[in-house]
């Protein structure tokens, strides 16, 4: 049976972002106050959340898993660095979780799939054709919780998203 696809976000998802802010230097932070995420080497110093790196594990097993997420468009060093915190937290190596299985895109609408979870609707996600489960908020408040949710609906067709892609 083939796996529904599944998106999964990084910053404020996987990615713990106010660990990096919080590593900033206090010469970094007043120079990039308004514009903290333009940071050279900001992404670098991020943590996980509480539990997203086993929940992308477990999730990447039932689903067919990407990592759906954006860099900023003026901070090229948050583009290395995503790639690298990838390596460091999922693994580099072919047959790891998110091995070359990483999108970054200002369109996350484009991205056909059944499911993403992102905790903002903005850069697409909005348009996203499939279910967005908003994390962080009330009904989706951890990772405990998605995965739980999304491991009901790996492979029953009854609840899954009306607009679900099919394929002849
Ligand atoms: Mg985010």
């Amino acid at each position: 049976m083939t796996q529904k696809i599944l998106y999964i976000d990084l910053d404020n998802a996987l990615v713990n972002v106010q660990s990096g802010i919080d590593r900033l230097t206090n010469a970094e932070y007043c120079r990039y106050e308004k514009r903290l995420d333009e940071a050279p080497g900001i992404y670098a110093r991020m943590e996980p959340l509480p539990g997203a790196i086993e929940a992308f594990c477990t999730l990447s097993r039932s689903f067919d898993t990407y990592i759906l997420s954006t860099a900023p468009w003026g901070n090229a060093s948050a583009w290395q660095n995503k790639l690298e915190w990838v390596h460091e937290y999922l693994g580099a190596e072919e047959g790891t979780p998110a091995y070359q299985r990483l999108i970054l895109s200002h369109h996350k609408h484009l991205n056909r799939g059944e499911f993403l979870v992102d905790d903002r609707s903005a850069i697409g996600a909005d348009r996203f054709e499939g279910e967005l489960i908003q994390f962080l908020t009330p009904d989706f408040p951890d990772w405990a919780t998605v995965t739980r949710y999304l491991l009901e609906r790996a492979e029953d067709d009854t609840v899954a998203s009306p607009r679900r892609f099919s394929h002849a």
